[in-house]
């Protein structure tokens, strides 16, 4: 017999919490169902009461960076789910150096910093995350950049209070950093950049956005690179090559333009996507013995279901 869960507490309004938010508005793939609150706090101080409150009332919170990295199940969320858009989203120039907020996107932070003849950033132009996002995964491109390499120091709420962690308290390896799970939210990072021409930091930008457009479905709602690339190898050729470009379920299919990625045509569902991942998973095993672990992450209650469940 399964039990109902208990009724959600009520927020006080001065918190200007929103029930039931579709999350679907909020996921740079346009599926997921509801979370629970969502709030878009003003300032920190908003931030870090919205944090009290859903630790006294036993709610988990999670922050929503650009949803570019999240397959959110069709049900959604029981959480508190908190953008920081309003509140960090400042971005200061300092010599070489720039203060971002954790909610400013690494394409306009990469345009800014070309405007300001600095380079280091180019990279993010195609990459439609948040700095706080990019400090999970330590977002970066197949060449070897990526955002840890540029870190100075990133400032968090942990436990309720505001720190200043250095760099070098931080572990940056491929697509993961140590911050990932820890519990602390991101609040804003000071990066380090290199004097470039603007010309020239443009020039490289326009030539990483173009790539992208020869070689993944810009045009389309996704989630990026679905799956994390096999040690020596990479997810898209084993996908490729075990068939499966173009398949589909329901509304959701494997982008014939790059396997590693899944598209929809706008009718697909959440469960859709994962009938798909599950597919190509269960065709590259067959296919090559290897099991392919999801990139992005999954947001839902209960038992992650089975394209993420771990390894066995
Ligand atoms: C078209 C496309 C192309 C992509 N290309 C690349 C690429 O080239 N390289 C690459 O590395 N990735 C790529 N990605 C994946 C994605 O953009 C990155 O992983 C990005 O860093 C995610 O950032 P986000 O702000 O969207 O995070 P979200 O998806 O919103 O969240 C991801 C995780 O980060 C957490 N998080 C977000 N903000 C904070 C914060 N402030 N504090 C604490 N936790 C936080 C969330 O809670 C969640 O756990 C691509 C995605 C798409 C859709």
């Amino acid at each position: 017999m399964t039990s109902s869960p208990a009724p959600l507490p009520a927020a006080p309004p001065d918190l200007g919490l929103v029930r039931d938010e579709p999350l679907a508005k909020h996921t740079y793939i346009r599926l997921g169902g509801p979370a629970a609150y969502f709030g878009t706090p003003e300032d920190l101080t908003a931030v870090e009461r919205i944090a009290a409150w859903a630790h006294e009332v036993g709610l988990p919170l999670r922050v929503l960076g650009g949803g570019s990295n999240l397959l959110v199940s069709d049900s959604g969320v029981r959480a508190v789910i908190l953008s920081l858009r309003r509140a960090c989203g400042r971005v200061a120039f300092d010599g070489v150096e720039v203060e971002a907020g954790a909610a400013v996107m690494l394409p306009a932070l990469a345009r800014q910093a070309a405007e300001h003849d600095l380079g280091g950033l180019e990279f993010g132009i195609g990459i439609p995350g948040t700095v706080g996002g990019a400090l999970q995964t330590n977002a970066g491109i197949g060449d070897g950049r990526c955002i840890g390499d540029l870190i100075r120091s990133v400032e968090v709420l942990r436990d309720g209070r505001r720190v200043t962690v250095p760099r070098e308290a931080i572990t940056f390896t491929y697509r993961h950093t140590s911050l990932r799970g820890s519990g602390d939210i991101v609040l804003g990072a000071r990066l380090a950049l290199t004097p470039r021409p603007r010309a020239e930091c443009e020039a490289e930008t326009r030539r990483l956005l173009e790539a992208r457009q020869r070689s993944q479905p810009t045009a389309e709602p996704n989630n990026g690179s679905v799956f994390r690339n096999p040690e020596g190898d990479h997810a898209g050729r084993l996908i490729e090559a075990a068939g499966c470009k173009g398949l589909r379920v329901g509304g959701a299919s494997v982008s014939t333009l790059h396997a590693n990625f899944i598209v929809h045509d706008g009718t697909a569902s959440t469960a859709d996507v994962l009938g798909v991942m599950g597919e190509v998973q269960r065709r590259v095993a067959e296919r090559f013995g290897v099991r392919l672990v999801p990139e992005v992450e999954w947001w839902g209650e209960g038992a992650p279901p089975p394209p993420f469940a771990p390894a066995v």
